[in-house]
């Protein structure tokens, strides 16, 4: 049976519960105990599938296919456990799955309630999710802010779970912020105080207190939160900003969260050995060199739309010696006026993405990396770019496109299965619309390689990767696509999907294209051979490009 960490937020969001969760599993995982770990969302969207990137970050696809909150890339990058669907959960489900059981009958007439049977729910949820596989320890992070209406189920049945597990059996760990009046020049503690009172009111006294601030909170400010809060010191940590987030484990454990956790959970292990994460930390932090490379999306850097992907090429980076700059190109300023600002960077990327916004200026980034001889790799909706470019500029299909973006194109070398299933005049186009939740091609399935192509280089025999889309290449234009040059390096074996293009690498150096999401399997402990591929292959682009640039005033003297 689990021992469960509970973990919540006070005074406002945003302050990293996710990356402090990940952290301590880690911490846990080093001093070898088995963790896993639990979000609990307290939205009533189903999942995050339909939700906005803008507003809620990347959706994260597990192997199984669940569409789920960004902090279980955190766990997976942190933790060895992989996550699945019962890993995460909202509001919403658990709603839905309390409505159905009423229609169903199974609450035998009683009036359902919020107490209990919306709160036996929560319980039940979490404790499938911890005993998915066997643990010794489940983290459970409750989504949103303590005094939020929202998550006040979530808090009340976290608190019965407690009652019924005993002492020994559970910890609360509440994370808080501690501003620093620039006025005043004084943290402020008061905050702190006042969320802990609110949580205290609900039944809960946190057992560690995670204070976030700008800076190292004072041991007379610690004390301090100690006294109005009732934790003693030793569990008031500090947590300060960091520059990168894999100094969180060795902080958190410097000050002592593992132990006292292992304390009170009364878990007997081995001391924690975080030597893996320090040889990461001093990696990261003395690069040999650095690559820029040019990310041609719709969201801005700080919307975390890409969070996974981020974090892969920076894993990608630290495998290469290299500290890898990322350009936010925006696709729709992007035309063949202005595309001359690619040569800039060392590497083009275009990421996945929904929808017609920006879409021509990432075919012109395809199209630029394409004849320049620049590194390009497309992700889903970035390898559909790039087969569209190549349709029309190479194989000579003008009004190529993707039935997502122009139903009725000439050619539609993206669509729909259903679509090209049915192409005798009399198509039924069966657009993406009626029901956006759950019509995806989500999870991870396996294809083979193509032997002698770049991605059997990289993946070897069989590619097992995680999709997110609806759209496919069209198996009706794959001769014509392959006799104009373009490489089809892996297809699903029943259907003849598309998994991977790429050109010839006699005609360029690096360009591919995976219907795919890599990133979500990017650790940084193995990198991930894709991205690896890549930034190797956007360092040799770099130097290239300097040997060429020496060479000009040289050529220019001889003429
Ligand atoms: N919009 C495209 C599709 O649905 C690509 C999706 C993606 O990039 N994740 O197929």
């Amino acid at each position: 049976m689990a021992k469960f960490v509970f973990v919540t937020g006070g005074v406002v969001s945003s302050l990293g519960k996710g990356i402090a969760a990940a952290s301590l599993a880690a911490i846990l995982e080093s001093r070898r105990l088995e963790v896993t770990l639990i979000k609990l969302d307290p939205y009533l969207n189903v999942d995050p599938g339909t939700m906005s990137p803008f507003q809620h970050g990347e959706v994260f696809v597990t192997d199984d296919g669940a569409e789920t909150d960004l902090d279980l890339g955190h766990y997976e990058r942190f933790v060895t456990t992989r996550m699945r669907r019962t890993n995460n959960f909202t509001t919403g489900q658990i709603y839905k799955s309390v409505l159905e059981k009423e229609r169903r009958g199974d609450y035998l007439g009683k009036t359902v309630q919020v107490i209990p049977h919306v709160t036996n729910e929560i319980q039940e949820f979490v404790l499938r999710g911890a005993n998915a596989v066997p643990v010794d320890v489940a983290i459970v992070e409750i989504g949103g802010t303590v005094g939020d209406i929202e998550s006040l189920p979530f808090l009340e049945a976290v608190r019965q779970m407690s009652l019924k597990l005993g002492p020994t059996n559970f910890a609360f760990v509440h994370l808080t912020y501690v501003p620093f009046i620039a006025a005043a020049g004084e943290l402020k503690t008061k905050p702190t105080q006042h969320t802990v009172q609110k949580l205290r009111e609900i039944g809960i006294q946190p057992d560690v207190l995670l204070a976030r601030a700008d800076r190292v909170i004072p041991d007379d400010e610690r004390a301090k939160i100690s006294l109005f809060t009732n934790v003693p010191l030793h569990g008031v940590i500090s947590v300060p900003d960091v520059d990168t987030i894999y100094k969180v484990p060795r902080l958190l454990h410097e000050q002592g969260l593992d132990e006292l956790i292992c304390m009170k959970l009364q878990l007997l292990t081995r001391p924690a050995d975080l030597r893996r994460w320090d040889r990461l930390v001093h990696e990261v932090e003395h690069p040999r060199t650095s690559v820029r490379i040019a990310m041609c999306g719709k969201y801005t850097e700080l919307s975390d739309s890409y969070k996974s992907l981020n974090e892969a090429l920076r894993h990608a980076g630290i495998h290469n010696h290299a500290r890898v700059e990322i350009g936010y190109v925006d696709a729709e300023t992007l035309d063949a006026g202005n595309a001359e600002v690619l040569a800039a960077y060392d590497a083009i990327l275009v990421p996945g993405g929904f929808g017609k916004r920006g879409i021509e200026g990432k075919i012109v980034a395809a199209r630029y990396a394409r004849e320049h001889g620049v590194p390009y790799l497309g992700i889903c909706l970035g390898m559909q770019v790039a087969t569209i470019e190549f349709a029309r500029h190479v194989a000579g299909l003008a009004g190529a496109n993707s039935t997502e973006f122009e139903a009725d194109c000439a050619h539609p070398v993206i669509a729909l299965i259903e679509e090209w299933q049915d192409r005798d005049g009399s198509v039924q186009r069966r657009h993406a619309g009626s029901d956006l939740g759950g019509t995806m091609r989500l999870g991870a399935q396996s294809s083979d390689v193509k032997p002698g192509t770049l991605a059997h280089e990289i993946y070897g025999p069989v590619v097992t990767e995680r999709h997110r889309h609806r759209y496919e290449a069209n198996v009706n234009y794959l001769e014509r696509l392959q006799a104009a040059g373009l490489v089809i390096s892996a297809l699903t074996q029943r259907e003849q999907l598309t998994e991977i293009v790429e050109l010839p690498r006699a005609q360029h150096p690096w360009f591919m294209g995976v219907q795919f999401h890599p990133e979500f399997k990017s650790t940084p402990w193995d990198g991930h051979p894709l991205f690896g591929s890549f930034v190797k292959a956007a360092l040799a682009h770099q130097v290239a490009r300097q040997a060429a640039r020496r060479d000009e005033p040289a050529v220019r003297a001889v003429g």
